[in-house]
């Protein structure tokens, strides 16, 4: 828990979200602002900036599979979805807590 982190406090429920995954090393919720009808963020308990401060392989793996999961539940597993997560300021990572965007539920343009 880093203080001042919003998604520490997201994963406190000091600041409300609507959940979608919750299990003891992470945490899915919809995105405030979606880019896309289907917008879900997927953050580890742990406080880590972004993927350069993670070494827990097996919390990545683990992630994946709850990415997976996630799609499936949301129905967009078949017609195709993009994983992202911006690292650090060329990728504009606005929030310094590692989380990964799902977008689906449309045709996503190349960027
Ligand atoms: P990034 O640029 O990858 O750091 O993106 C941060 C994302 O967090 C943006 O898509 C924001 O819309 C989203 N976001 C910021 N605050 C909240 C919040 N309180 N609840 C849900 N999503 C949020
Ligand atoms: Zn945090």
């Amino acid at each position: 828990m880093k203080e001042d982190c919003i998604f520490c406090k997201i994963i406190n429920n000091e600041i409300p979200s609507t959940k979608v995954y919750e299990d003891d090393t992470l945490i899915a919720f919809n995105d405030i602002n979606p880019i896309a009808p289907v917008h879900i963020l997927v953050v580890p308990k742990v406080h880590v900036e972004n993927l350069m401060e993670l070494e827990d392989n097996e919390l990545l793996v683990h992630i994946v599979e709850v990415i997976k999961q996630i799609a499936k539940e949301q129905g967009i597993d078949k017609e195709g979805f993009r994983v992202v997560t911006n690292n650090g300021e060329n990728a504009g990572q606005e929030v310094k807590h590692l989380h990964f965007h799902i977008l689906g539920g449309k045709k996503l343009g190349v960027n």
